[in-house]
């Protein structure tokens, strides 16, 4: 169950993240293509891409500003999967939990797959700031790490 990171990381009396139906040991469904990427201001700035796929949002950490345009690449290192509630999820986790720091919504939309296998990911988004074509490519050698960039 790919939810239970989510859950194990998080301490639900304190953080003002989504438990969702998690917690029910319940996914919940979206219409399939969520697409979302927060503003992470937590010890490091960062920005959360997330895609929805199978009742999840896959996730990634990209440590900087993500790519409008073609020619830039960003390092996504892929994190724990998030629940679909946590697509519209905005707010202050506090000191001392898990991810502490200010979470706003950077942009937002949907997506189309184009291809979607374990190593290389196509999609094209559908947002305000990141529209069209982009890949997901995994490093064959590095757990987790992807390239992040407009095609
Ligand atoms: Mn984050």
């Amino acid at each position: 169950m790919s939810l239970d990171e989510y859950l194990r990381k998080r301490d639900f009396s304190r953080t003002p993240e989504p438990v969702g139906v998690a917690q029910a040991g319940e996914r919940n469904r979206g219409d399939g293509r969520i697409y979302v990427i927060q503003k992470h201001a937590a010890s490091h700035l960062h920005y959360d891409l997330r895609l929805e796929k199978d009742g999840v949002l896959k996730s990634w950490a990209i440590p900087k500003e993500p790519p409008t345009s073609r020619g830039i690449k960003r390092l996504a290192i892929q994190t724990e999967d998030h629940p679909i509630e946590y697509a519209d999820f905005e707010g202050v986790i506090p000191e001392g939990e898990y991810g502490a720091g200010t979470v706003e919504i950077w942009d937002k939309g949907t997506f189309d797959i184009e291809e979607w296998t374990d190593e290389k990911i196509i999609v094209y988004i559908h947002g305000e700031k990141l529209r069209g074509r982009y890949c997901l490519i995994k490093f064959k050698k590095q757990e987790n790490s992807w390239l992040f960039f407009k095609a």
